[in-house]
């Protein structure tokens, strides 16, 4: 079976893992540290913050740019749960903004037009590693005065314009972002995360909040948590980060190679590529549009058959759960394009272990299955 992701660790994560375990420092050194200095650089921020996951990442990025109950944040109703529920967890009203039908990212008129006096923040999000058009998105925060914290939980090396997710955000309005360290991510320690930022108070109250809102040994400035991430996974991050360049360059080559064998063929969109906007393939997500040969089902049982696993992200958008649609701090605009792309996406695979046997053996079946 080609599977949709795999985890293999690198030989350097092991010595230092190994290195950890032997010195008996589980928590708070030297590790997690270095995991900081070296994602900072990797993100192109002055400053990252380690958290133990890429949800705990988004509610200690909006409580640090000043999110609360009586606040309202925009995203969109088409990406992974924890960025609605980290909204929610902070008290705080999501209003959910339509995506663009071209690459699933928030529509920025659509993100204007749901702006209110109590807007606070923005969260856009960077859905399968393509980045969302953040020059447009600053420039509406900076008018508006209001907080960008990115989820940039699957998009780890993405860049628009040259600069990498997690690093928006200018002016007045504060701004963080946040990557997860997820088991299935493009970098992976587990389970973790990674708050950037490029603003000095806002990475300090970071730090105060994940360690119970503690300046300095049981001096306590405000309710905090406990948000830390072990030296184990640290040595994890620190090793695989040495790796993501090459890993990311790979999933890049195999996605070209999709994009060649799969091009031209009757009701399949192909991922999208801006001029100026660098995708990671977190996932090769393609359209099944009503114009092609076989239903999105069929054609899932399809690939089945011959070996190859794929996955609907996201099969519903979020709104459409009870639990969402009626809550009370949830409110949904009109997003048709959301709907419509829950209705027709699916994902192939991209891996890095891919082997190019693989992704042709993908576009081969593809093509026999629909053209
Ligand atoms: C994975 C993910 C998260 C949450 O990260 P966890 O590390 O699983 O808590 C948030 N947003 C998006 C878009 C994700 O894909």
């Amino acid at each position: 079976m080609i599977r949709l992701s795999e985890v293999h660790l690198s030989p350097e994560a092991e010595t230092l893992v190994l290195g950890v375990l032997r010195s008996g420092r589980l928590a708070q050194g030297p590790m997690v540290q270095l995991f900081e200095k070296d994602f900072a650089a990797f993100a192109g921020t002055t400053h990252a913050v380690a958290v133990n996951n890429g949800t705990t990442a988004l509610v200690a990025a909006l409580e640090a740019v000043g999110v609360g109950p009586g606040d309202e944040v925009i995203t969109t109703p088409f990406t992974f749960v924890a960025t609605l529920n980290a909204i929610l967890e902070r008290g705080a009203r999501a209003r959910l903004a339509d995506i663009r039908h071209d690459d699933y990212t928030i529509d920025v008129a659509a993100l204007e037009a749901a702006i209110t006096p109590a807007t606070r923040a923005i969260v856009p999000v960077h859905l399968y590693g393509y980045p969302a058009d953040m020059t447009t998105v600053e420039k509406l925060a900076e008018r508006h005065d209001l907080a960008i914290v990115e989820d940039a939980a699957q998009a780890h090396g993405a860049t628009v314009e040259g600069r990498g997710v997690g690093s928006f955000g200018t002016g007045a309005g504060a701004a963080a972002g946040c990557f997860s360290l997820y088991a299935t991510k493009n970098l992976t320690t587990g389970e973790g995360g990674v708050v950037t930022t490029d603003d000095p108070a806002v990475d300090d109250r970071l730090r105060v909040l994940r360690n119970q809102g503690m300046r300095a040994r049981y001096v306590y400035e405000v309710a905090g948590h406990n948000y830390r991430m072990t030296e184990l996974q640290a040595a994890v991050g620190v090793a695989e980060l040495g790796l993501l360049a090459g890993r990311t360059e790979r999933r890049r080559a195999n996605a070209a190679r999709l994009n060649e064998g799969l091009a031209g063929i009757e009701g399949l969109g192909l991922p999208p590529e801006a001029a100026g906007r660098r995708h990671v393939y977190h996932q090769y997500t393609v359209r099944i549009g009503l114009e092609a040969r076989l239903g999105r089902d069929t054609l899932i049982e399809g690939l089945s058959g011959h070996g190859i696993e794929s996955g609907v992200y996201y099969p519903r958008p979020l709104h459409a759960y009870d639990c969402y649609r009626s809550h009370s701090r949830v409110l949904v605009e009109s997003v048709p394009e959301a709907e419509r792309a829950s209705r027709e996406v699916l994902s192939l695979p991209v891996h890095p272990w891919l082997a190019d046997a693989d992704v042709d053996h993908i576009v081969t079946t593809v093509r026999a299955l629909l053209a």
